[in-house]
């Protein structure tokens, strides 16, 4: 069984309750974790607190930034353990746990070298007074992890919060955990402080709740869903502290008759079948202009038809869903295409040989679906691509915008001015021209408008988020 890890150790759960780590390819059990409660999190952040008015509240930017830097080196000295780990632990196709591995280190080393660029400003003001702003660290930050990228969006918010000098308590996703519990003992092997980082493992529901409850958060970092992301506002509001959200998304790509198909088509498949579609930024609504509709469909559904769903190891185009209950909510959706007669244009396939226990989808297009039903609304989290025909611009536009979420878009054209009229149209955190980011790079902010969320991860913008600006006038003469 895994310990959580406070003050650069393992530590033993309060309860001695474990919960269960199942493989995703196999569906069979493999490992443990400690159930954490609200005991653990206390000890976690008075961990942190300590840290952040001690050791680690005491280095200069320039020491934590080479702290960071140190980190991502190390993280890629392990590479190919931390692959593995992610790989089996969330049924990531090998290629896919690799790439997670390089971004994780690519945030440290982003977030390493913009920790002592980060500064204040001195303000013009009244003859007499010299005014300054300050960046300071909010304290001790809190940070919500889901199950579906947990090693970048580990990477992406610890990585930002402590390269602005907080000190950070991280609760991960109950169905996704090891590699983060690995990657914290890697941090103190680099040289972190004990307590700079801390992680308890547990259900959403205890040490989520705690986490987001505790007094002694001074900031919350939350990616998941929106229903969980509401909740956790909440309980921040009566403390009234502040919150990053990063949720959902439903994201269009839109693609009018003038596109380039060939280049669209490998990225709008990828953009809905990495990481079986469980990807926030996951291009799930297809928008095509009716004189293409068909053409577009056609060569899509064949290069549908060839994907492949296995086992992690197989390293496919999809692996499993990270649970049964992921998998069965992916089926409903598409029973519901079945009954409401939402045709199906192609369907990859469920490699022979996968274990039959394991929790495998095949990847799917679907056409004509309306824009208000709840294929093309709810966010799926599985390899579903809903494809809907649109008239014109002003019909792309109201389509794409017809939902709850707003994280990334796409527009497919070669038409300079409609590209930049439907950038500002569109109502999202990201807008890619002729290419999807999936999220974009590391130095891109990145974050919701809408039931997305709201705040910025990701790039310099980031650092803003996980510090508190205070002004100081000083009077002289
Ligand atoms: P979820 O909201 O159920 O869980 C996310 C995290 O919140 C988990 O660590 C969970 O244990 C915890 N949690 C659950 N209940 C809690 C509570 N009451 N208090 C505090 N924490 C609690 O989401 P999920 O099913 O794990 O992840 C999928 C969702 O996350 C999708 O909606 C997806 O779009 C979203 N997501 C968004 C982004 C983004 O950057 N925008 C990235 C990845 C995932």
């Amino acid at each position: 069984m895994r310990q959580h890890f406070i003050d650069n150790r393992p530590a033993q759960g309060s309860s001695g309750e474990r919960i269960p780590v199942i493989d995703p390819s196999s569906g069979q059990e493999f490992d443990s974790i400690a159930r954490g409660n609200a005991a653990d999190i206390d000890a976690a952040v008075q961990a942190a607190r300590r840290a952040y008015e001690g050791a680690w509240g005491r280095l200069s930017a320039a020491e934590r930034g080479r702290l960071l830097l140190k980190l991502s080196v190390t993280v890629l000295d392990h590479f190919d353990e931390l692959a593995e780990i992610e790989s089996r632990d969330c049924g990531k196709p090998t290629r896919q746990a690799r790439a997670d591995v390089t971004a994780l280190a690519r945030y440290f080393e982003f977030y390493g070298g913009a920790a002592d660029k980060l500064h204040g400003q001195t303000l013009p003001y009244t003859q007499g007074y010299t005014v300054l702003t300050l960046r300071e660290p909010h304290g001790v930050t809190g940070h919500v992890v889901p199950w579906n990228y947990p090693m970048q969006i580990f990477g992406r918010s610890v990585g930002g919060a402590l390269a602005a000098g907080n000190a950070c308590v991280v609760k991960p996703a109950e169905d996704a955990c090891l590699s983060l519990l690995r990657v914290a003992e890697l941090a103190a092997q680099a040289g972190f402080p004990a307590g700079a980082l801390n992680i308890v493992t547990g259900y959403g529901h205890e040490a989520g709740d705690a986490l987001t409850r505790h007094p002694g958060i001074d900031h919350i970092s939350f990616t998941g869903s929106p229903r969980i992301g509401a909740l956790v506002t909440q309980a921040a509001a009566e403390r009234h502290v502040p919150v990053t959200l990063e949720l959902g998304g439903k994201s269009p790509q839109i693609v009018f008759d003038d596109a380039d198909v060939d280049a669209l088509l490998p990225v709008v498949v990828n953009a809905i079948v990495q990481n079986a579609g469980q990807t926030c930024s996951a291009g799930s609504r297809l928008l095509v202009q009716r004189g293409s509709y068909e053409a577009v469909l056609e060569r899509l559904g064949a290069a549908f038809a060839k994907l492949r769903a296995g086992p992690a190891t197989m390293d496919l185009d999809c692996g499993p869903l990270i649970r049964k209950t992921q998998l069965e909510r992916v089926q409903g959706f598409l029973k519901a295409a079945e009954q409401d007669r939402i045709a199906t244009v192609a369907r990859g396939a469920v490699v022979d040989g996968a274990p039959p226990e394991g929790f495998y989808q095949a990847p799917t297009l679907l056409r004509d679906v309306p824009v208000d039903h709840r294929l093309g609304q709810e966010e799926i989290f599985g390899p579903v691509l809903s494809a809907m025909p649109f008239d014109d611009e002003a019909d792309a536009v109201r389509i794409a915008n017809a939902t709850d979420y707003g994280l990334v878009a796409s527009i497919w054209t070669r038409d300079g001015a409609r590209q930049l009229r439907l950038a500002r149209k569109v109502r999202s955190g990201q807008v890619f021209i002729n290419n999807y980011g999936a999220g974009g790079g590391i130095e891109l902010p990145f974050g919701g408008v809408k039931a997305s969320g709201h705040g910025r991860e990701k790039g310099f913008e980031a650092l803003y988020g996980f510090t508190v600006l205070k002004t100081i006038s000083i009077k002289h003469d």
